[in-house]
């Protein structure tokens, strides 16, 4: 069994945090999706694809992956500012 588990932290303009930071738990052998929504109402497109770093996680000798990703998003125009600063720690069980 594996369990992966997830610190997600969103910041918005100048670093600024958009909501509190959250851990969100997986478990299971499920090819999990791990696809996460832009918190920002503005975003057009948006979203973070956290697959790849959830793949290195589980593959690495200490079992943590971390790094930031920026939104592919647009928002009014621009691309979204809004990145997410996360950490994925993989126990297999
Ligand atoms: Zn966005």
């Amino acid at each position: 069994m594996r369990e992966l588990v997830f610190e997600l932290r969103f910041k918005g303009e100048a670093g600024k945090p958009l909501l509190s930071p959250y851990k969100q738990i997986y478990t299971g052998d499920m090819q999990a999706f791990f696809e996460l929504q832009c918190p920002s109402r503005e975003c057009a497109g948006g979203g973070f694809d956290l697959s790849t770093a959830a793949d290195r996680a589980a593959g690495s000798h200490d079992g943590i992956s971390h790094g930031l990703i920026k939104c592919r998003g647009v928002a009014q125009g621009s691309a979204c500012v809004v990145e997410l600063q996360y950490e994925i720690v993989a126990f297999t069980t």
